[in-house]
């Protein structure tokens, strides 16, 4: 009966490594997949410096001139307010 109990433990802590490794491979192939900048329920945003598509949360935001553009870094915000300014 005690072996039991362990091996339906060691299945549930395998059921979810599996799940949190999915969850991984899902965030990281959705950087890659760009569907008109979307995917499901994340929303995906463009950064205009280096157009790589990036999840919204993770971007960084920067108001220009009254705008709302993103970026996947600060260098590609700086190096966007420089060409605006030139
Ligand atoms: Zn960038």
């Amino acid at each position: 009966m005690y072996r039991l109990f362990l091996i339906a433990g060691l299945l549930m802590l395998f059921y979810f490594f599996l799940r949190r490794a999915f969850q991984k491979i899902k965030q990281e192939t959705g950087l890659f997949t760009h569907q008109e900048g979307q995917t499901l329920g994340n929303q995906m945003v463009q950064d205009p410096v280096c157009r790589v598509f990036i999840p919204r949360e993770n971007a960084v935001r920067e108001e220009i001139g009254g705008q709302t553009y993103f970026f996947c870094s600060r260098g590609c915000a700086t190096t966007f307010q420089k060409r605006l300014s030139t």
